[in-house]
């Protein structure tokens, strides 16, 4: 199957072809169909370049009401890289579609800069889980109308000790309706993240 028949829109689907992604990779053809159809929690095990991004981006797109002007989908991530790197993919999956404007927050930067961007019109956060927290804090962000959190390489943010953080930004989401976790493994703290704040039938893959 191609994009186009796992749903992705046209728009998107040109967008796409110009960065050579072409074909769906596996993950994609699991996942892109499964979260395009509705609201679903989803445990996916996925390494670093299987094309993890794409396959809960183009679907955290499709649901982004641009005229909105409010976060409504949030991405958590380990390290400032990986959050620079996911808001650039979906910035260029956009490049045919209404303007989404997704924003990268982390911790080892300026936090006023950060406060100070967040001004501006913010569709999807891309943010590191100690530094979402202090501009929740200070009250730079609103995330009363997320309706999505996407966990990226959730073991990774467990070694890195952020998982007093991942439960107090879990607990705290009021629209939160999709909880989607991607892990390359799923030890012991994962699974209790997993039973505690996804739903008891997420899907999973693999
Ligand atoms: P990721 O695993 O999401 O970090 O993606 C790794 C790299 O593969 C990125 O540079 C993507 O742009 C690229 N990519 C993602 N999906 C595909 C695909 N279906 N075909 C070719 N390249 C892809």
């Amino acid at each position: 199957k191609n994009f186009k028949e796992l749903g992705i829109g046209a728009d998107f689907v040109k967008g796409l072809a110009e960065l050579n992604i072409i074909e769906p990779s596996e993950i994609q053809k699991k996942a892109i169909p499964l979260l395009m159809s509705g609201a679903t929690d989803l445990v996916a095990r996925a390494q670093t370049g299987t094309g993890k991004t794409a396959a809960y981006g183009l679907p955290l797109l499709a649901q982004i009401n641009p005229k909105r002007n409010a976060v409504q989908g949030l991405i958590l991530c380990p390290t400032r890289e990986l959050a620079k790197q996911v808001a650039k993919q979906l910035f260029k999956f956009t490049k045919y579609t209404d303007k989404i404007f997704a924003e990268a927050v982390y911790g080892g930067e300026h936090i006023d800069r950060q406060i100070s961007a967040l001004q501006r019109p913010t569709h999807i956060l891309v943010a590191t889980p100690g530094r979402l927290i202090d501009l929740v804090k200070k009250k730079a962000v609103n995330l009363s109308e997320v309706k999505t959190v996407v966990l990226d390489e959730a073991d990774e943010m467990l070694s890195m000790g952020f998982k007093a953080e991942l439960d107090e930004i879990l607990s705290f989401l009021p629209a939160a309706k999709n909880k989607w976790l991607f892990s390359a493994t799923l030890p012991q703290g994962i699974q209790e993240i997993i039973s505690k704040h996804l739903s008891e039938d997420a899907a999973r893959l693999k």
